[in-house]
């Protein structure tokens, strides 16, 4: 069968790399696990020696068919349908727990996937997940640093991230372009903790980091906040005026989020 470039099919054939994306779980004897994209089976061999139960979501028909033939239906539910579409809140609830997450995910769909697993976090417990390592640099990026912007506020917020290792395209069938990152992401989302109302949160974010030369308070401007307030909010935070969010942790843009609503009550 060849590899589909369309469905973004680079198969991992390095078989310690298979074991150690399982292993990153930990435990897995009572958990079910849900892989995206399994693929020709190269990690789904290593969840299924470890896990209660793996749900196999493989958008390809012919892969799918495939997979159903080397693994017991005990071990391994294939389904063959969209990741987009696939209902993690509905698996979770009818297991009775929430999932765990694999995945060597495919390139041209990789933020879509993170986006879905971030609104589904309530259904999720651990995500271990190879991505493009320019991705995983950005979703695992501190304030301040170079990477540093949404997709890593969007990530963290839902749960702290871990890079674990990296792998060089030579790992892959076909071969990718770019090197490979695997990181872990344990879901526990912060937006309780931080008191803040999570869509009204995120979008406060998304306009935050619109324009990524710009402060934070020209692109609160652009969304339409008057400009003394943004000023006055940020002075609140003990922030200095013309800071950019990229230079800012979740908590103090939790802080100017809540400064500015607290400014709008009163
Ligand atoms: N896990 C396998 C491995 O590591 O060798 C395959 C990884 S390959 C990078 C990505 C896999 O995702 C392919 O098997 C591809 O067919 C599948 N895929 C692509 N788009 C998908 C989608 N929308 N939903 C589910 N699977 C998808």
């Amino acid at each position: 069968m060849p590899a589909k470039s369309k469905l973004g099919q680079n198969f991992l054939n390095d078989a310690q790399a298979a074991e150690r994306i399982a292993n990153a779980f930990g435990d897995l004897s009572n958990r079910t696990v849900v892989e995206i994209g399994p693929g020709r089976g190269a990690i789904t061999g290593a969840l299924a020696a470890r896990a209660k139960h793996v749900l196999a979501v493989e958008f390809d028909g012919t892969l799918a068919a495939a997979l159903r033939e080397r693994f017991a239906p005990e071990r391994v539910t294939v389904i063959a349908q969209d990741v987009l579409g696939f209902d993690f809140a509905a698996v979770a609830s009818k297991a009775g727990e929430r999932l765990a997450v694999a995945g060597n995910l495919p390139y041209y769909i990789t933020s879509p996937i993170l986006l879905k697993l971030a609104a589904c976090h309530a259904a999720l417990e651990t995500a271990v997940l190879m991505v493009q390592r320019e991705v995983a640099d950005r979703v695992s990026a501190a304030p301040g640093s170079r990477d540093y912007g949404l997709l890593s506020v969007t990530a963290q917020i839902h749960g702290p991230v871990e890079r674990l290792f990296t792998l060089p395209p030579e790992a892959f069938s076909p071969p990718p372009e770019v090197h490979s990152t695997v990181f872990r992401w344990r879901f526990a989302s912060q937006f309780v903790e931080l008191g803040v109302e999570k869509e009204a949160f995120l979008a406060f974010v998304r306009h935050a980091f619109a324009q990524k030369r710009k402060t934070l308070a020209n692109n609160l401007r652009a969304a339409g906040v008057a400009p003394e307030a943004a000023v006055t909010a940020m002075e609140r935070a003990g922030l200095d005026s013309r800071v950019r969010a990229e230079t800012l942790p979740i908590e103090s843009l939790a802080a100017v989020f809540h400064l500015l609503h607290a400014q709008r009550a009163g």
